[in-house]
C-alpha cells in the first residue's frame, strides 16, 4: 500500500481512483507498471518512473467508491479495471483484479467490465473469468507487433499467445484483439498488417486504432531519440486516412472466420456480447460502414434520439448547457469529458463539445493525415 509520504510525490489525478472515460467508468486503485511502453499514458501523469505496482487502497474500498460514484448506474455504466497506470494481469496485480471482479459479480451487477492487458493469461486465469456469473466481461488483448524495443520493450508474442489462450477458453467472457497503436513507420508494413490480421481469427472482435501522440509522449520520443511518427502532437488519437485504407484493404482478403474489424472499442465490446453499442456511435453513420449487417441492425434498433429536454436537464444538473440535439449527437457546452461521457452512457447517444467539432468521416480522430476538414455536419 502506498504510504502517505509516497502519496505526496504522486500527481493528484492519479490518486483519483474513479475516472469516467469513453469506454467506461475507470477504476484505478493500483498504480505503477514495469512494462515501459514508450507511448504509455503514464507520461501524462509524470508517473513513468513508477515501475513497481502499488495499491492506493483495498479492493473493498475501491469497489465501494465505484458503485457509490454519482456517475455509476447499476447494469448500465460500463466499467474498466486498472486501465490507466498499470496492467491488470501483471503477476502482482492479477489477484487484485480477480478480487475486484468477484466483489462486483457478487452484487449481481450485469454491467460491461473491460479488462485490458498486454501481459500473460493462463488457462487458470480464464477459468476465473469464466466463473463470474453476472458481469459482462470483455478481455481486450493489446497487440501492436511493434518490434522496436526502444518504443515497446515487451515482445508482442506475449500478447499473441495470451489472445490465443483467452479465445480458446472463453465461455462466459469475450475476447478482443486490441490492435494498437498502429503507427506509420513502426508497424504498418504489409508484413505487420498480415501478422496482426492473422490473429483476428483468435478473437470475437478486433479493434484497430492509432497513437495518442500527446505532447508529453512526443517529448519522450524526442528525448530518447525515437523515430517521430508525426510532425506535431494531437489531442485525439492519430490515424491517417492512408493507414486506414491499407488496413481495410488487407482485411478484406482475410479467410472466412476472422473476427470483424471495428474502429471504436465500445463497438467491438458490444458486438462481442451481441448488444448495441453503448456509446451510440450508430448516430455517426459513416463509422458503421465496416460493421456486420446484423450488428448494424442491433445498434439501429437500440438507438433513439433522446428528447432535448431530458438531455438539457441532465446537462444542467452536471453544470453545463445543451446547445442542440441533432440526428448524430447532442452538442453541449461547459462540460468536461467525464461529464459528457456520463450523458453519453446514460442515453447511449453521442455527446460532443461545441468547441471540439467532430468532422464527418474522421471517426473522432485527430486531423493529422486527413485532408482539410469539410464543413461541420453536426
Ligand atoms: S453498427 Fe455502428 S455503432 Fe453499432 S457496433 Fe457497428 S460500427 Fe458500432
Amino acid at each position: 500500500m502506498l504510504t502517505d509520504a509516497e502519496r505526496a510525490y504522486v500527481r493528484p489525478e492519479l490518486l483519483e481512483v474513479v475516472e469516467n472515460r469513453k469506454s467506461g467508468l475507470s477504476l484505478n486503485w493500483i498504480i505503477g507498471c514495469p512494462l515501459d511502453c514508450g507511448y504509455c499514458v503514464r507520461h501524462l501523469f509524470d508517473n513513468f518512473s513508477m515501475t513497481v505496482p502499488r495499491a492506493l487502497m483495498r479492493e473493498s474500498e475501491a469497489a465501494a467508491l465505484l458503485t457509490g460514484h454519482p456517475f455509476f448506474e447499476p447494469h448500465v455504466t460500463p466499467i474498466q479495471l486498472l486501465n490507466r497506470a498499470t496492467d491488470p494481469m501483471l503477476p502482482v496485480v492479477k489477484e487484485h483484479t480477480f478480487e475486484m471482479l468477484r466483489l462486483l459479480d457478487e452484487q449481481e451487477l450485469t454491467n460491461h467490465v473491460l479488462v485490458i492487458t498486454r501481459w500473460r493469461l493462463s488457462p487458470e486465469d480464464c477459468a476465473v473469468l469464466n466463473s463470474l456469473r453476472h458481469l459482462k466481461v470483455t478481455v481486450l488483448i493489446t497487440y501492436s507487433g511493434i518490434d522496436d524495443a526502444r518504443v515497446e520493450p515487451v515482445n508482442s508474442e506475449i500478447a499473441a499467445t495470451s489472445l490465443r489462450t483467452a479465445y480458446a477458453h472463453a465461455e462466459r467472457y469475450r475476447v478482443i484483439l486490441y490492435w494498437r497503436p498502429i503507427v506509420p513507420g513502426l508497424n504498418d508494413s504489409p508484413v505487420h498488417l498480415q501478422r496482426a490480421l492473422a490473429l483476428s481469427s483468435h478473437a470475437h472482435a478486433t479493434v484497430f486504432t492509432g497513437l495518442f501522440y500527446k505532447d508529453q509522449i512526443r517529448d519522450y520520443f524526442q528525448a530518447h531519440g525515437l523515430p517521430e511518427p508525426y510532425a506535431e502532437g494531437a489531442r485525439r488519437k492519430v490515424f491517417p486516412e492512408r493507414l486506414e485504407q491499407a488496413i481495410l484493404t488487407a482485411a478484406a482478403a482475410r479467410p472466412p472466420g476472422a473476427s470483424p474489424l471495428f474502429r471504436k472499442t465500445s463497438c467491438a465490446v458490444a458486438y462481442a456480447h451481441g448488444l448495441p453499442d453503448y456509446n451510440g456511435h450508430v448516430g455517426v453513420r459513416e463509422l458503421c460502414d465496416i460493421c456486420p449487417a446484423a450488428q448494424l441492425g442491433r445498434c439501429t434498433s437500440g438507438w433513439k434520439q433522446p428528447e432535448a429536454r431530458d438531455v438539457a436537464a441532465m446537462a444542467a444538473s452536471l453544470g453545463g448547457t445543451l446547445i442542440a440535439v441533432t440526428d448524430r449527437a447532442a452538442v453541449v457546452s461547459g462540460l468536461d469529458e467525464q461529464r459528457r461521457y456520463r450523458i453519453q452512457h446514460h442515453f447511449g447517444f453521442q455527446v460532443h463539445d461545441v468547441t471540439k467539432p467532430h468532422h464527418p468521416h474522421r471517426h473522432g480522430r485527430a486531423d493529422l493525415g486527413w485532408p482539410e476538414p469539410a464543413p461541420e455536419a453536426s
